[in-house]
């Protein structure tokens, strides 16, 4: 039986397949048809919603509760949360609710936060898993655009550009360092990312990422020496 927070099959473990052409599957938790490219080796599918849930809810409450201007510190007590997994769609929206966090508390607008979370969680939650191989665009890079669009109140007529500089610029970080996916390291390089092109545009001054994983352990396809957030254990 896998554990939560492993990168395999939700259900028993075994390794995913993440094909180039998708099929129709029922999701194994929620009986829910989904068309899909990912699926266990042994036929499991989850779909994305229940990949994500137990982790939504509790990182939302954790963003309302912390006073910290460091989105890193934030993200990284979200994914030691039991219901986060190593991989996942969930990846998404945890880098818009740190920024978020982060962002209002360092800039007095904690009154902001709990509707600033919502949007982010309703538009972050929509980008499928696996779109940095699929789409060409990682959502942890777009999770940070998610959340600068929540943050500036942007629309398709005004405030975009901002948005998709910052987004642009997490990709390319996230590019610039390897073809395997790895959810923690795409989190951590968007939110450092993120922190200067915030510093830059005179938006925010928030705390930088430290340079340190605690995950590697439990990722089986780690880049190991290769990865600029290698450090821990
Ligand atoms: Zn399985
Ligand atoms: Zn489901």
């Amino acid at each position: 039986m896998a554990t939560a927070k492993s990168g395999g099959c939700l259900i028993c473990g075994a390794p995913l397949e993440y094909r180039t052409a998708a099929t129709l599957h029922k999701c194994a938790l929620c009986g829910r048809p989904v068309v899909s490219s990912i699926i266990c080796e042994h036929g499991h599918y989850v779909c994305d919603k229940c990949h994500a849930d137990g982790a939504i809810a509790p990182a939302k409450l954790l963003c309302l509760n912390s006073q910290s201007c460091a989105p890193w510190e934030i993200a990284l007590e979200i994914m030691r949360l039991e219901g986060v997994n190593m991989h996942g769609p969930e990846h998404h929206v945890i880098v818009g609710f740190a920024l978020a966090a982060a962002y209002c508390n360092a800039s007095g607008r904690r009154a902001q936060l709990p509707k600033m979370l919502n949007t982010i969680e309703k538009r972050a939650e929509k980008i499928p898993g696996g779109t940095c191989g699929y789409w060409g665009a990682c959502g942890a890079g777009l999770g940070a655009g998610v959340f600068l669009s929540a943050a500036l109140g942007a629309t398709p007529l005004g405030g975009g550009k901002l948005c998709n500089q910052l987004t642009a610029r997490c990709l390319a970080a996230i590019a610039a360092v390897s073809d395997v996916r790895c959810c923690k390291r795409n989190v951590g390089i968007s939110l450092r990312e993120a922190v200067a092109f915030l510093r830059e545009n005179s938006i925010a001054e928030l705390g930088e990422p430290e340079i340190l994983c605690e995950f590697s352990g439990r990722n089986a396809e780690c880049i190991g020496d290769e990865c600029p957030w290698r450090g821990g254990a």
